[in-house]
């Protein structure tokens, strides 16, 4: 029987799971509630996994490649080469082309449709969906329900998922310093303003974004002016928004009575801990769920993205209360062999990183788990 599949959320994770569904020939609809699925413009940061993950449907969003990294901590300077470059993705261009490929594969794209609640009837899940415009209610049904709507997702809180903690990102469009290149992107540890770290990417050859991560909203926000005054950077423009906070895994799929609900991107919490990029991990849950749907329940590209997600929480744990002092250690730890495996092995292969490194610098691991032990009681407060 053909799965009739209805998507909530015409974003990333959304049109990247009706792309892979459509061509395994599910009818599927795609429901986003805004009007229109070009969105203004937001520069983000991947790793080359995304091109080993997405081939050819990622280049027309590539705005720029990044090849090194500069780390910043306490007057020390670390600097990673990279094998291969970052991506530096408009995330605009890569919706439409992701939206093109799903309807060029049969999807249908409702555009205006905002998803209300869900009741399920049997082996179907009724929905309710507003359409714009005065278009009034309408009842509608399929054999699986996706929910893809973003870190504050109706589908999952329908269907009593937990909601997420949510942090608060700030970034400022700004001119580069002068003495950047546009293919570098440096890091500053700060831990008096973030636990993360602020950045500054490039999206071209004169202008980039800077921002940061912060526990507290209206903290954050003045921690970047105060910031971007210290290194006399003018803001251009400001975006801010609210990501996820991944704490533990928690099962993307619920059966409702015999219908079936799955999340995926933002909405199941797929965000890496250690830098809250939620992209290349948002793609990865839905190839998990696409899997999960076509084979009726296993899939094993959710299993390696809980262990992948799960060692980005120990990194997080580790790092989360570094002194000024204790990063400025970590990067004077860097030697040759340590640079050369961060540039070998990207954030989205901790497995291969963390080995390799561990191996040519085994201070490394024992720095870890000194900090992990003295965080235990902190993190047990705070449940991070
Ligand atoms: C400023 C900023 C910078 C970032 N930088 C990076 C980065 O450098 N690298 C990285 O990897 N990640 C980054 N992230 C995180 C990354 O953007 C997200 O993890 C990713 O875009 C999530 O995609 P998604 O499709 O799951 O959700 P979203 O992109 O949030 O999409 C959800 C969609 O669902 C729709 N929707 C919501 N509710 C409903 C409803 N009731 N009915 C119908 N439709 C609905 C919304 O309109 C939206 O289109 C950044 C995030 C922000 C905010």
């Amino acid at each position: 029987m053909t799965k009739d599949i209805a998507i909530i959320g015409g974003s990333t994770a959304g049109f990247f799971t009706a792309h892979l569904l459509a061509r395994k020939g599910c009818k599927v609809r795609v429901y986003e509630r805004e009007e229109d699925v070009r969105l203004s413009p937001r520069t983000l940061i991947v790793t080359s996994y995304m091109r080993d993950l997405m081939g050819s449907l990622s280049e027309s969003s590539v705005i720029n490649e990044i090849r090194r990294f500069e780390l910043f901590a306490n007057g020390r300077v670390a600097v990673i080469s990279l094998k291969r470059p970052d991506l530096v993705i408009e995330r605009s261009k890569l919706i439409q082309r992701l939206a093109v490929k799903a309807e060029a594969n049969g999807a249908k794209v409702l555009t205006g449709h905002r998803f209300l609640g869900l009741k399920p009837n049997g082996k179907n899940m009724n929905f309710t969906i507003l359409r714009n415009g005065g278009g009034g209610w309408v009842e509608e049904s399929a054999n699986v329900l996706v929910g893809a709507d973003g870190a504050f997702s109706k589908v999952a809180q329908s269907a009593g998922w937990p909601k997420h903690l949510t942090l608060p990102l700030f970034q400022a469009v700004v001119k580069l310093p002068k003495d950047m290149p546009s293919d570098a992107t440096r890091i500053w540890f700060v831990p008096e303003d973030t636990p993360y770290f602020y950045w500054l990417i490039p999206h071209s050859p004169t202008q980039g974004v800077l921002g940061l991560i912060s526990k507290e909203e209206r903290e954050g926000h003045s921690s970047l002016e105060r910031f971007l005054e210290r290194k006399g950077i003018v803001p251009i423009d400001f975006q801010s928004a609210r990501i996820p906070l991944y704490t533990k895994w928690i099962p993307s799929h619920r059966k409702l009575q015999e219908s079936h609900v799955y999340l995926v991107g933002d909405a199941a919490g797929h965000v890496k801990t250690s830098t809250m990029g939620g992209l290349v991990t948002g793609f990865r849950g839905a190839l998990g769920v696409a899997e999960a749907i076509l084979n009726g329940g296993s899939s094993r590209e959710l299993r390696a993205l809980r262990r992948e997600l799960g060692r980005h929480m120990l990194m997080r744990k580790v790092l989360h209360n570094f002194t000024q002092a204790e990063y400025a250690k970590l990067l004077d730890m860097l030697n040759i062999p340590t640079k050369h495996s961060l540039g070998v092995f990207n954030r989205d292969e901790t497995d291969k990183l963390l080995w390799n490194l561990f191996l040519r610098k085994p201070r490394l691991l024992l720095l870890g788990l000194r900090s992990l032990l003295i965080n235990k009681q902190l993190f047990r407060l705070f449940s991070i």
